[in-house]
């Protein structure tokens, strides 16, 4: 369970990592941010904190959030993590006031607004037009606690993704690195996802019987062919017959209602 729960969040690690890195770059660019200063010492870049504001001593926080849970604002790949450093103050903008989110409080919205951030990115991979239901907040407190509700939708949705065999399920254990999108395993291959069917069940439901009338599980790719917009490194994981229909009756028909 772990290794395999372990390779997809790295792969997630790797994409929010790029998006950071991408953010970074933003910043550079000379585009009056609230509160940028670009003169402002940085560690250097390959340095752990590579690219992230030091601290100039006034002692007052100069990075910012800007919501990007208000109803009318898209998610984009950009857009900004509260970086909290040391106990300053963050600013907040919510609607045209500012707020002032201070200490614990902005370490909780920082950590809010990734959670939204990293699940709705992650069910976006799968949905590109997938958005939270919008609601209304006027104060820091309601900003964390819409963000908090976004990502349990975000979450709610992903689970229910998994249910339905588009990304690896609960019972996702041992997998196989795929060599592409084609269906033309080898032997070995076979051998080798029938073997995790065998012990540790269909990935998306449990079962140890995979359903078909020649005794083998289907090698399913994950991400699945036609939601791999990202060309992703793919994995065989065992699906039982009954998930790879429901799998494959749940990817025509979104195609279809397109
Ligand atoms: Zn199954």
């Amino acid at each position: 369970m772990a290794r395999t729960y372990a390779s997809v969040n790295e792969a997630w690690r790797e994409l929010r990592n790029a998006r950071n890195r991408a953010h970074e770059e933003n910043y550079r660019t000379p585009q009056a941010h609230h509160g940028y200063d670009p003169d402002q010492p940085r560690v250097p870049k390959g340095h752990s904190d590579g690219g992230q504001w030091t601290d100039t001593g006034g002692g007052e926080n100069t990075s910012e959030i800007s919501s990007d849970a208000t109803p009318d604002n898209e998610w984009r790949p950009g857009s900004r993590y509260a970086q909290t450093r040391g106990r300053g103050s963050v600013p907040v903008r919510i609607g045209n006031r500012w707020f002032e989110a201070e200490g614990g409080q902005a370490v909780r919205l920082a950590a809010a607004q990734a959670r939204q951030h990293n699940a709705i990115a992650r069910v976006r991979e799968l949905e590109p037009n997938w958005r939270p239901k919008p609601s209304a907040h006027e104060t820091v407190e309601g900003l964390i606690r819409t963000y908090e509700g976004e990502a349990r939708q975000a979450e709610t949705r992903l689970a229910e993704l998994a249910s339905v065999g588009v990304c690896p399920g609960p019972f996702a254990a041992g997998s196989i690195p795929a060599r592409g999108p084609e269906r033309n395993f080898t032997t070995l291959e076979r051998a080798g996802v029938n073997r995790f069917g065998y012990e540790t069940g269909c990935h998306t439901c449990g079962t140890n019987d995979p359903g078909t009338r020649s005794g083998n599980f289907i090698l399913d790719h994950q991400p699945p062919n036609a939601l791999n917009r990202l060309s992703r490194d793919q994995r065989l994981f065992p699906h039982c017959l009954t998930c790879s229909l429901r799998q494959g009756g749940w990817i025509s028909n979104r195609g279809s209602s397109r």
